[in-house]
């Protein structure tokens, strides 16, 4: 099945390629198909005009806990989540479309991009290998990513108590946050983008 094989070599150059330019690190493309690393690494130049950042990726759950990244994880948790439950995306796929998903809801919300693509990657490998989990703000109801371990019954988040010594640029910050949380694409919304995007 030669002509098959084709086909499915091309499709893992156009999935790393669009990995590439969503800004994912050259690790994420050698979990995320089969190409070698040295194609890989000739791909990722061609389509960036540089060479892939050295360095490991982030290894901690710990980054997703602090304030502002917290947020932006929870929304990108929350859009994922949809995806998965309402259209048939999975995967990667559904971790890209979620992606830019995210990004047009920062765009649409005057957001500053907060969450890296591989940082939302990382963030649902953790999920999935259940380090991470989302726990419901008792004041306003939203979903939020919490340590997998800790006790959440009464849970309250970021947004709905600014800690008081917060300073007035996170306090500045919330209101925009907490419209962006309130108006998640719904499933509907999702469905068609997600149909659109494929
Ligand atoms: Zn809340």
């Amino acid at each position: 099945m030669r002509s098959k094989s084709v086909v499915s070599d091309a499709r893992q150059v156009q999935l790393a390629a669009d990995l590439v330019r969503l800004g994912a690190r050259l690790q994420v493309l050698e979990s995320e198909t089969s190409l070698s690393r040295e194609r890989l690494l000739k791909l990722y130049k061609e389509v960036k005009g540089e060479s892939p950042p050295k360095g490991m990726l982030p290894f901690s759950t710990d980054w997703f806990m602090s304030w502002m990244p917290n947020i932006h994880s929870s929304l990108y948790l929350d859009i994922y989540g949809y995806l998965v439950r309402h259209t048939p995306a999975r995967g990667i796929e559904a971790m890209m479309t979620a992606y830019r998903l995210y990004l047009e809801h920062l765009h649409v919300n005057k957001l500053e991009i907060t969450l890296s693509f591989t940082r939302a990657w990382s963030l649902v490998r953790f999920f999935e290998a259940k380090m991470i989990d989302t726990a419901q703000c008792r004041q306003c109801g939203g979903r939020y990513v919490v340590h997998a371990m800790d006790l959440h019954d009464h849970f309250v988040c970021g947004l709905c108590h600014v800690p008081s010594r917060a300073g007035k640029t996170r306090k500045a910050a919330s209101e925009p946050l907490k419209l962006a949380m309130a108006s998640l694409p719904r499933p509907a919304t999702v469905t068609r983008r997600s149909a659109v995007a494929a």
